[in-house]
């Protein structure tokens, strides 16, 4: 077969120096032939998009679950929203775009089912044993759980990919990762900041009077009108949300362009040994954070979520103890499983790896009928 490029051309005539090349990569846990005509980073972006867990992310709650209407962001949704910012900055950057989108489209899928109140009642459950993490559990799923080879288990992804996941597991106390890495972490931050913005204003949790209270959405409206003095209402509020990301991703490329043409590392490795740290400049720094704890008391703890996330959390406790009780109700792989890592560990796998409907289902059958609560879905 004749090519017209191999992967280690294309990317030595699009990428920086101190982007992560394909032909840097160190190569996966379970040795394997480099594929024919796509790169090491394509192949864990295609195999992490086949994977089922990937797919279960459409039935994922992000902040809001899905009867409260079909405006607001899914799991999926965000995923894909982070991955194209991530790649919107990375290309800008001349950054590896396969490996953004590996780690992208990677991030969230460790996320047990009703968001955060899910994660925070599998922690709970699970304190004697370490605590349950969704990054941690994504390291799980694709090294682990994911069956899609004869030949190991998981997905046997890149070390570069593990790397970044693993980074994402320690947050802070690991050392500055490389660049396409950080671009992935601040992606989400700069992504949900503004969908979630979007999707409160949506329905109705909040007002853009109110959220005009922060600086930040205050500058944001004010350039949009400057532009447009006529807009209101939908189309002000889109505009707003355009703005948000527009303002925040082209701080970035600044604050980081900077750094980069001062410094000029030679490689994707000078640039973890320098220690940058890819952000927004620290005057923006400043506003999102005021944005954020504006979301996360107004909106994030809003009366309507605050409910939800009691029966979510009452429901996942109630089955983590149910499964203990009766460990044949879990499937078989699920029982061998607890042979091996214990059975708290094993249920709590069994239950994170679950969509929203298919707990709730799962919940009605073995548990509702036996005296359980209610539905999440029956409170708004
Ligand atoms: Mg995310």
């Amino acid at each position: 077969m004749n090519f017209f490029q191999t992967t280690a051309e294309r990317e030595q005539i699009l990428l920086a120096p101190y982007a992560m090349h394909s032909a840097q990569s160190t190569g996966r846990e379970y040795p394997e032939t480099e594929h024919l005509y796509r790169g090491p980073y394509q192949r864990d972006r295609d195999r992490v998009l086949h994977s089922a867990a990937y797919r279960r992310l459409a039935d994922k709650t992000q902040v809001f679950t899905g009867h409260m209407g079909d405006y607001h962001r899914t799991r999926l949704t965000h995923t894909l929203e982070v991955a194209s910012i991530a790649r919107t900055i990375g290309r800008a950057l001349r950054l590896n775009e396969d490996l953004i989108e590996a780690l992208a489209f990677l991030h969230d899928i460790g996320h047990p089912p009703f968001g955060h109140a899910g994660e925070d009642a599998l922690d709970e459950c699970l304190s004697g044993e370490g605590g349950f993490s969704h990054n941690v559990y994504a390291l799980c799923l694709i090294r682990e759980l994911e069956i899609r080879y004869a030949e190991f288990p998981g997905l046997n992804l890149t070390r570069e990919v593990l790397a970044g996941q693993r980074a994402r597991a320690q947050k802070q106390s690991g050392p500055s990762p490389i660049l396409e890495v950080q671009v992935v972490d601040l992606a989400d931050s700069i992504t949900y900041d503004s969908h979630d913005t979007d999707d409160a204003l949506e329905l109705g949790l909040v007002t853009l009077h109110e959220l005009r209270e922060t600086c930040l959405v205050a500058e944001v409206v004010d350039r949009v009108l400057e532009r447009n003095h006529d807009l209101e209402g939908r189309m002000l509020r889109k505009s707003v949300v355009h703005e948000l990301i527009d303002w925040q991703v082209g701080d970035v490329l600044d604050h980081c362009g900077t750094w980069l043409r001062e410094h000029r590392p030679a490689n994707a490795t000078a640039v973890h040994a320098a220690g940058f740290h890819l952000g927004v400049g620290s005057a923006l720094e400043e506003k999102k954070s005021e944005l954020e704890v504006f979301l996360h008391e107004q909106v994030y703890r809003h009366e309507k979520l605050i409910q939800q996330r009691k029966l979510a959390q009452n429901q996942l406790r109630e089955m983590f103890l149910g499964f203990q009780r009766n460990p044949h109700w879990l499937p078989k792989r699920f029982q061998r499983r607890a042979d091996q890592i214990g059975l708290k560990r094993s249920v709590a796998d069994y239950i994170a790896g679950m969509t929203d409907r298919y707990c709730q289902q799962q919940y009605q059958r073995l548990f509702a009928s036996n005296g359980g609560g209610g539905s999440v879905e029956t409170v708004c």
